[in-house]
C-alpha cells in the first residue's frame, strides 16, 4: 500500500511537471480541491469528452445533446431535493481539528476488514499452493469467519443508520469500532452534523432584490427541465436520451486525493427516458453498454468492477457504480441509476406545468421513467492517467517514464523530429508537420539529442515519433517510432497518414462499441 501511495505521489507530480494538471491559484498558495488543466491536460480531457459525446450522440440515433446554464431557478433545487437533502454527515476530531465524513470513516473501516480477510487468503494460498480451495477456506477458517462476521455486522449497522439518517448512531459506530483520527491518532470526536454541499451566491444588482441562486451540484437537472423542449422540438419518441457535459460544484467536506474529489468538477451525464415498467431492462442494458465503453480503452478488464448499491437514494429503484482500480483502491468513476419518474414528477409538481409524454403506440400519456449514466470527467482523467503511468526498466539499465495512454486520447498524436538542426532536415520535418497537422495534434521538436526528445514525448504519452534523417532527403522515408514497444520502422512519408490514423483515430475506438 505504501508503495502504491508513492506511485500516486509520483503521478501527481508528473501531472504537474508535464503540463497536465496544476493546483489552482498556485502563486497564491493554491485553493483547496480546485485544479487547472495545463496544455496537455486540456487535450487529454477534451479527447475523453469527445469519446463520451460521440459514443452517446453518434452511436445512438435516439440520443441528442444539450448545453444548459450553470445557474438555474432556485426552485429547481428545492424540487430535486438538493436544498433539503444534499448533505454529507461530518465529524471533527477535536485534537487534530481535522474534519471528516462520518460515512467515509466507517466505509474505510469496512475496507480494512476486507483487506485483512484478503491478506489471510493470500497467505493461505501461498502455503497450500495449487491445492488451495478459497471457498472452503473462507467457510472453515476461524480467523476469516470471525473477521467476516464482524465486517458484515458493521456493514449492516452502517446501512441501517444511513438509511434512517441516524447521526447519533453513525457517531456511536465510530466510537464502538474505535476508529481513530489518522492525523492525531485520538478518538476525541465531536457530534455528527449534516452539511449541505451546494454553493450559494446572489443574483441581481440590489441587495434587496437579489435572489439566492446555487451553483449546480449536478448537470442532470438541466436535462430534466429541458426534457419537454427537446422532446417536442426534436420530435423524440420514447425511449430516447439527452446527453450533457458541464461543470458541477460541490462544497466537499473532505477534498483529498488530487482530482478524485474536487469542489469544481465536470460531469458527463445522460438521462434516458423510458416507459414505466421498462426501466430495469434499460438499467441492465446501460450497465452493460457503459462498462463496454470503459473497457474499449484497453486499460485492463480486471481494473473494473460493478458496485451495486444497497442504500438507494429515495428516488432510485436500482443503482450501481462502475469502479476503477486506482492506486488507492477500487473507486467509483461512474454511477448508473434508475431514477424512476421522481425528478420529472417533482418538476411537474413544483412548476405547475404538465410534463407528460403521449405514447402513440400505447395511446396513453405518462411521466417517463429515467435511467441516468453519470461520469466525472476528472475522475475518468485520473483513472486514465493512473493506468497509463509507468516507470519502465530498460535492458540498458535505464528507466524511462512513459504514459501508455490509449492512443486516441493522447494529447499529442505524433512528434516530428529532425535528427540534426542543419542540412535541410528541419525544413523537411516542417513539411511533414504541415501535412499531418490538419488531422492530428502534431509537435515539432528540434532541441536536444534525439534520445532526450523521445523521452519527453514518452512522458506525455505521444504514440508516434517521426524522425527525419539524411536518408529522408534521398528517398522520402522516415523512421516511425512506436511509444510502447519503442520499435522503429522505416516507412515512406506517403504512408504516414494512414499508419497514424489507424491507431489514433477516435473512430477506431468507437467501432469497438458496435
Ligand atoms: P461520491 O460518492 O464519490 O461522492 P457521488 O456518488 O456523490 O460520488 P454522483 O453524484 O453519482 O457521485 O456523481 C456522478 C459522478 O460525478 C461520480 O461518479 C464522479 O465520477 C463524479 N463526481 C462526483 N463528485 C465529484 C467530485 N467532488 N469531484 C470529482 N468528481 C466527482
Amino acid at each position: 500500500m505504501a508503495q502504491q501511495e508513492d506511485v500516486f505521489k509520483k503521478i501527481v507530480s508528473h501531472a504537474k511537471e508535464y503540463g497536465f494538471v496544476f493546483p489552482s491559484s498556485e502563486i497564491y498558495d493554491g485553493l483547496s480541491a480546485v485544479y487547472d488543466y495545463g496544455q496537455n491536460g486540456v487535450e487529454l480531457k477534451n479527447n475523453i469528452k469527445r469519446y463520451w459525446w460521440d459514443a452517446m450522440t453518434l452511436l445512438h440515433e435516439n440520443i441528442v445533446g444539450i448545453d444548459s446554464a450553470i445557474f438555474m431557478h432556485p426552485t429547481i433545487w428545492k424540487a430535486s431535493g438538493h436544498v433539503d437533502a444534499f448533505n454529507d454527515p461530518l465529524i471533527d476530531n477535536r485534537d487534530s481539528k481535522k474534519r471528516y465524513r462520518a460515512d467515509v470513516l466507517i466505509e474505510d473501516q469496512i475496507a480494512k476488514y476486507d483487506e485483512k480477510i484478503a491478506k489471510e487468503i493470500a497467505k493461505a494460498a501461498k502455503r497450500f499452493g495449487d491445492a488451495f480451495d478459497e471457498a472452503q477456506f473462507r467457510a472453515t477458517n476461524g480467523r476469516v469467519l470471525d473477521l467476516q462476521g464482524r465486517r458484515d455486522a458493521l456493514h449492516e449497522r452502517f446501512s441501517v443508520a444511513m438509511n434512517a439518517n441516524d447521526l447519533n448512531e453513525l457517531r456511536q459506530i465510530i466510537i464502538d469500532e474505535e476508529i481513530v483520527c489518522p492525523i492525531s491518532g485520538t478518538k476525541n470526536w465531536t457530534e455528527v452534523r449534516q452539511f449541505n454541499l451546494m454553493f450559494k451566491t446572489e443574483m441581481g444588482s440590489t441587495a434587496d432584490g437579489a435572489m439566492t441562486v446555487y451553483l449546480r451540484p449536478e448537470t442532470a437537472q438541466g436535462i430534466f427541465v429541458n426534457y419537454l423542449n427537446v422532446q417536442k422540438t426534436g420530435r423524440m419518441r420514447i425511449p430516447f436520451g439527452i446527453a450533457q457535459i458541464g461543470k458541477a460544484f460541490r462544497n466537499e467536506i473532505v477534498a483529498r486525493q488530487f482530482i478524485f474529489r474536487m469542489r469544481e468538477f465536470e460531469q458527463m451525464e445522460m438521462q434516458f427516458f423510458v416507459r414505466p415498467g421498462e426501466e430495469l431492462k434499460w438499467f441492465g442494458q446501460w450497465k452493460e453498454w457503459r462498462l463496454k465503453w470503459h473497457k474499449a480503452l484497453g486499460m485492463g478488464d480486471e481494473k473494473y468492477r460493478y458496485h451495486d448499491h444497497e442504500k438507494l437514494a429515495h428516488y432510485a429503484n436500482a443503482a450501481t457504480d462502475i469502479e476503477f482500480l486506482m492506486p488507492f483502491g477500487f473507486k467509483e468513476v461512474e454511477g448508473i441509476h434508475s431514477r424512476t419518474n421522481f425528478d420529472l414528477s417533482q418538476h411537474q409538481k413544483f412548476s405547475g406545468k404538465k410534463i407528460e409524454y403521449f405514447d402513440p403506440e400505447l395511446n396513453q400519456s405518462y411521466t417517463p421513467y429515467v435511467i441516468e449514466t453519470s461520469i466525472g470527467v476528472d475522475r475518468m482523467f485520473l483513472s486514465v492517467l493512473c493506468s497509463a503511468y509507468d516507470e519502465e526498466q530498460l535492458p540498458n539499465g535505464e528507466t524511462r517514464t512513459v504514459l501508455h495512454l490509449p492512443a486516441p486520447l493522447a494529447p499529442v498524436k505524433c512528434a516530428v523530429l529532425p535528427l540534426v538542426r542543419k542540412d535541410g532536415l528541419p525544413e523537411k520535418a516542417r513539411e511533414i508537420v504541415d501535412e499531418l497537422k490538419f488531422d492530428f495534434a502534431t509537435h515539432y521538436e528540434e532541441k536536444d539529442a534525439i534520445g532526450k526528445r523521445y523521452r519527453r514525448q514518452d512522458a506525455i504519452g505521444t504514440p508516434f515519433c517521426i524522425t527525419v534523417d539524411h536518408q529522408t532527403l534521398e528517398d522520402n522515408t522516415v523512421t516511425l517510432r512506436e511509444r510502447d514497444s519503442m520499435e522503429q520502422t522505416r516507412v515512406a512519408i506517403a504512408d504516414l497518414h494512414k499508419l497514424i490514423h489507424d491507431r489514433v483515430s477516435l473512430a477506431s475506438l468507437l467501432r469497438k462499441l458496435r
